[in-house]
């Protein structure tokens, strides 16, 4: 950008809002492939721990650290529990074919899968299905219905057949599951968490607020309270969206799994309804799996991909994430630069059209809630309509930037924050650009404006930022304020 002239809409567009998490893996265990796809703009990393072992994540996690210090760069770090994914065990021979009308038994004995047997790593099974119900099989691929349950046997038809192999996973879409949420490995990689210094837990399977709560009592047993990201991938917590909602910081629609608990065509809408949902409370909000799937093997998404990904930037999601396309795929950082590119296509589009996403309905809530937010939404029409070039956000809790983050602002908004860890949570939400400072808690606030506005290529000497700063959830420390400052 020329330093000149700082075109209001090169100031305006040169951060991407809708934020971009990879997942790591084999593919980008690298330093180097860490590097460039921070380079290529990964905002968050998220660690799957239904893969790898503990040294593996911890190697990974020191290799981002190291790449997000030379960049200088926050990036936040999820650490995605594994919950209670159900599998089916081993095949003598690797795996069995199944033919439709055929009968066949899933059994919870240890045994060896063979012809017409398919052990199952669930040993509640025969206990959570009743007669009628379906029971699905590698990513829904195969579908069975259950005839009979006997002992620890449960009877079933074949209704889509094809080849079973190994450790495929299964879904019970019609039951309810009786086990627990948090199991013994999602503890101990939460414990793995803590030590990893991670930013965020992500919870997998969640059906009901009880499965957080849960998990947040053995977070305090432990002395800490990581931020809950919970994983919608349920029917049942469909039902349970609101309470969810109440008790996490954040949603993910893992639409993986909840594309084959739910018949896929209905993904869609349930998408931009919890969408939708969240942005009206203004929690963060992911739109997870399958989004550039085809880059897995390709240089090049298809169309329906770049209107996938394009999708989630019109709904407003927080951030956009990649899967097997960063931790498995041949093309990584193309991954990554290429849900770059659709994104700020998207945003430069809603940036010239004038708004980023209509504003959320604020809730009724008490009075420290409706004075933040008639705040918030008169901060970003003061920009708007005074054509600022920024927002400037000095946050110690983050909550001033969490809030401004769910008003959508067609300004950038810089979150200024002393604390490192609140930057890289500051990561995951729309629109946030974090920027550590030793100064955020100074009452100079001209003084601030001006350091941050020449580190971030904000305007010249004359431009007009708004500072906004001061709220609480607290209401004996909510002291919001709003300043129109001149950057010298
Ligand atoms: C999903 O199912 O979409 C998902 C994100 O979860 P996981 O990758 O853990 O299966």
């Amino acid at each position: 950008m020329s330093e000149k002239t700082y075109r209001h809409e090169d100031v305006a567009l040169q951060w991407r809002r809708t934020k971009i998490i990879a997942t790591l893996g084999p593919a980008s265990s690298s330093s180097h492939v860490i590097e460039r796809l921070l380079e290529a703009g990964v905002d968050l990393v998220r660690l799957n721990m239904s893969h790898g072992e503990p040294d593996e994540h911890r190697r990974l996690v020191a290799r981002v650290r190291r790449a997000a210090k030379r960049l200088g760069r926050h990036i936040g770090m999820i650490v995605d529990l594994r919950g209670p994914k159900i599998r089916v065990g081993r095949f003598a021979g690797g795996g069995i074919h199944l033919d439709p009308g055929a009968t066949v038994t899933i059994t919870s004995r240890a045994v060896i899968g063979r012809d017409g047997i398919i052990p199952s790593q669930y040993r509640r099974l025969p206990r959570d299905v009743r007669p009628g119900q379906r029971i699905l099989l590698d990513d829904g691929r195969l579908q069975l219905k259950v005839v009979e349950v006997k002992n620890s046997d449960v009877l079933c038809r074949v209704i889509d057949g094809g080849l079973l192999t190994d450790n495929k996973g299964m879904n019970l879409p019609d039951s309810n599951l009786s086990s627990p949420t948090l199991t013994d490995k999602d503890r101990r990689d939460v414990k793995l968490a803590l030590e990893l210094k991670a930013d965020f837990l992500a919870l997998s399977f969640v059906r009901g607020p009880a499965d957080v709560m849960r998990l947040k009592r053995y977070m305090k047993r432990l002395g800490c309270t990581l931020p809950v990201i919970s994983k919608i991938e349920r029917s049942e917590a469909l039902s349970n969206i609101d309470d969810i909602m109440d008790c996490s910081y954040a949603i993910m629609i893992a639409r993986g799994d909840l594309g084959i608990e739910l018949p896929a065509e209905r993904v869609p809408l349930i998408q931009q309804d919890l969408i939708r949902c969240a942005r009206q409370r203004g929690i963060p909000v992911i739109v997870a799996t399958q989004m550039l799937e085809s880059m897995i093997t390709q240089p090049r998404p298809t169309r329906a991909e770049v209107s996938d990904v394009a999708t989630a930037a019109q709904l407003s999601a927080d951030a956009a994430m990649l899967s097997g396309e960063t931790a498995t795929g041949k093309y990584p950082v193309e991954s990554v630069a290429t849900m770059d590119r659709i994104l700020r296509e998207i945003e430069r589009h809603q940036w010239r059209t004038g708004s980023f996403a209509p504003n959320p309905i604020a809730e009724r809530g008490t009075k420290t809630h409706r004075i933040r937010e008639a705040m918030a939404h008169a901060a970003v029409e003061l920009t708007r309509d005074l054509g600022l070039h920024a927002i400037i956000i000095p946050t110690r809790t983050g909550t001033t930037a969490r809030i401004m983050a769910a008003h959508r602002a067609l300004a950038p908004m810089v979150g200024v924050c002393s604390d490192r860890a609140m930057c890289r949570r500051l990561a995951l939400h729309w629109g946030i650009v974090p920027v550590s400072t030793r100064e955020s808690h100074t009452r100079d606030w001209r003084r601030l404006c001006a350091q941050v506005g020449a580190r971030c290529n904000l305007g010249r000497s004359g431009h007009d930022v708004l500072l906004v700063s001061g709220f609480n959830e607290d209401p004996a420390r909510n002291q919001p304020v709003m300043k129109i400052l001149h950057l010298k």
